[in-house]
């Protein structure tokens, strides 16, 4: 390790090996690097590797920090320990959590197993979806997770009719979690809180584990979070924790800038070391990324010094649609890699919303350019997805029984598991489309009339759809919204959400997916339902199978801006600069606040570049699989206006 790769405030904090330390400085100006050579550092004077612990925000963020790491260390074998705030609770629960009376093996749920718990508790305490939907109780008990109140407690911050429910339920969620012996996702930072509050001594020998404890991306840290930082480091509070309040993305997730900026009241004595010089974006970049974060209002004041010049321009491109700056955008990357060898791993396409990559990935492999997209599930994996093409598939093949069961009964038209097993199992007997044998079962009062009923109403609805799909094969995404709207699913969505976000992006969703068919439609010069099946099955296979090797294989990254946050790239391209996509639809009619923290998002984005940042906007995008036009995001002008 060279100590001559750090400048003199970068080297102070690397030097200051004991106490409190809070590194307060914009992006770019090395503070990751900080951590990644006081690590090196530490170990230098003597520190066991084992006792020093860094965390950092996703796992992304952690596996780079190694990988940073590494190099410093020499031929050294031992692993000093780089963890997220989750990962590190799964560490201390699977070795302590007996004392919670939790197994030391428990499972952790992922979303659909917490819905169906959800469900369940309501089921159990009479409680009726009109009064408290299933998804809104698992906002209400994250949120009072993330803010450390416990079941016991509940009762008391109960504000409306729907929280005194939650409450309640929130109770038996938790005993029927336990039960079984598993957790969900906030319970890891709850129960190591918990665990540390009950036993002492248990957080005694996790406190003697580590010596010396650092955190990258403060800013994002949440009052929970903090507590298990603040009980492992109480008896010597040797911290160093770094941080931009600039780049703070996760209000919404209970990230609390007051820890921020409060670190130095929190630890007496703390050092406040600035870091003013920006070594990975060039001035020209830095400047831009300037002027918009001015225009946020409650901030530290900081100076943030480009140290590389510009060879190029930032670039604004206006395309006429979202196709085309798909287009444009691939055709760009495809040029710079053939013409001037620029590896592929170079590029990175950052954009805010879940939905927008999808357009990319098809350009992508059109022109057979790998790719990775990061941290997103697959566009076609999504449950509304998967749920509309499970109706395409039994219009197009009536016999197509697997789709046919997973959709018969969503939206909900009252046919229950029961009568379900019962028409199948016929089916199978009697070697029966389930069409037929729901009619033998009512004939044989097996399944409620009522049932049978909704299967044959099923069934005619199925016939009419399959001759509107043949006679107008061009139709398709018309059609497909049509029997979206037939069937009622957005109210479906409705009705399991009540919480306003969740409705808003999978909603988004299946607008993005009626999109895509309209695309498909447009370029294919025979389209038919039948085709449109077969080449979405295709995509489906040549989809990557090993992220983790293409993470690091010469690919264009596509990510969103929320997960690049910490990292960066020689050229970035942020896409979608548009009023709706960011600034979000959500907050577009939002508090300052809101505009603010979309505003800091931009302000990471643009801010990953090393050396060419490319913002591009479409003046139309499909909405519905109609062409809208659209406007170019607030954000443009902030920065554009002083430069011209
Ligand atoms: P962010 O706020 O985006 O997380 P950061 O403050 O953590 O950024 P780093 O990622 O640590 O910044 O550093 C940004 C870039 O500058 C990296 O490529 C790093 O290697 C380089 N860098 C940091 N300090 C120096 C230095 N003193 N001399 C040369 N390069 C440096
Ligand atoms: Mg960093």
């Amino acid at each position: 390790m060279d100590l001559s790769h750090l400048n003199p405030s970068q080297l102070e904090a690397v030097k200051t090996l004991k106490g409190p330390v809070l590194v307060l400085a914009g992006a770019g100006t090395g503070k990751t690097r900080v951590i990644t050579y006081r690590i090196a550092q530490l170990i230098r004077s003597g520190v066991a590797p084992e006792k020093i612990l860094s965390v950092t925000f996703t796992n992304k963020a952690a596996k780079e920090m190694l990988q940073r790491t590494k190099p410093l260390l020499g031929k050294s074998k031992e692993r000093p320990w780089i963890s997220t705030f989750h990962s590190l609770c799964v560490d201390i629960l699977r070795s302590d959590i007996e004392a919670l009376g939790y197994p030391a093996k428990f499972s952790i749920l992922d979303r659909g197993d917490q819905e169906s718990m959800a469900r369940k508790v309501l089921r159990n305490i009479r409680v009726t979806e009109k009064s408290l939907r299933p998804g809104d109780l698992l906002s209400i008990i994250s949120r009072w997770k993330t803010n450390g109140i416990s079941p016991e407690r509940a009762g008391e911050v109960v504000e409306d009719d729907q929280e005194y429910l939650g409450s309640l339920a929130y109770r038996r969620y938790q005993q029927n979690l336990k039960a079984q012996g598993s957790v969900d996702f906030d319970d890891l930072l709850l129960l190591t809180v918990k665990l540390f509050q009950s036993h002492p001594e248990i957080l005694d020998k996790h406190q003697k584990r580590f010596s010396h404890v650092q955190i990258d991306e403060y800013q994002d840290t949440n009052g929970i979070q903090f507590r298990i930082v603040e009980a492992l480091v109480r008896n010597h509070n040797n911290l160093l924790v770094v941080g931009d309040d600039d780049q703070s993305i996760y209000g919404w997730r209970g990230a609390e800038l007051k820890h921020i900026l409060g670190f130095s009241q929190y630890f007496e004595g703390a050092k406040v070391i600035r870091l003013e010089e920006n070594y990975r974006c060039t001035d020209r970049i830095l400047d831009l990324a300037n002027r918009l974060v001015k225009h946020n209002r409650e901030r530290h004041q900081k100076v943030l010094r480009a140290n590389k010049t510009a060879r190029e321009e930032v670039r604004f491109l206006d395309l006429p649609d979202e196709q085309s700056e798909a287009e444009r955008v691939v055709h760009e990357i495809r040029h710079l890699h053939e013409s001037r060898r620029i590896p592929l791993k170079d590029f990175a396409i950052l954009f805010r919303t879940n939905e927008q990559p999808r357009i990319f990935e098809s350009e992508l492999r059109r022109r057979q350019i790998p790719y990775v997209l990061m941290g997103s599930q697959s566009f076609y994996d999504r449950k509304e997805i998967r749920d509309l093409l499970s109706y395409l598939k039994v219009i197009a093949r009536e016999d197509d029984e697997q789709s046919l069961l997973r959709i018969i009964n969503t939206p909900a038209r009252g046919i229950g598991t029961g009568s379900l097993e019962k028409m199948m199992s016929r089916a199978v007997r009697q070697g029966v489309p389930i069409w037929d044998a729901a009619t033998q079962c009512v004939n044989e009062g097996e399944i409620p009339i009522k049932t049978g009923d909704a299967v044959n109403r099923l069934h005619s609805q199925f016939k009419s759809w399959r001759v509107a799909f043949q006679n107008s094969p061009r139709e398709l995404d018309t059609l497909t919204q049509k029997l979206m709207n037939e069937i009622r699913y957005e109210s479906e969505i409705e009705r399991q959400y009540k919480d306003e976000q969740q409705q808003v992006t999978r909603k988004a969703v299946l607008e993005e997916y009626i999109n895509s068919i309209a695309e498909y439609v447009s370029r294919s010069s025979s389209a038919s339902l039948e085709d449109y099946l077969d080449s979405i099955a295709l995509e489906r296979r040549d989809e990557e199978p090993d992220k983790e090797a293409m993470a690091n294989a010469d690919a264009v990254k596509l990510m969103t801006l929320h997960s690049a946050k910490g990292l960066e790239f020689p050229r970035v391209y942020m896409v979608g600069m548009e009023e709706g996509l960011l600034p979000h639809k959500r907050t577009i009619d939002g508090t300052e606040a809101e505009i603010a923290e979309e505003r800091r998002l931009a302000y990471v984005g643009v801010t990953r570049a090393q050396e060419t940042l490319t913002l591009t906007r479409a003046a139309s995008r499909r909405k519905w699989g109609k062409p809208r036009p659209s406007l170019p995001s607030r954000f443009l002008f902030e920065m554009r206006a002083k430069s011209e």
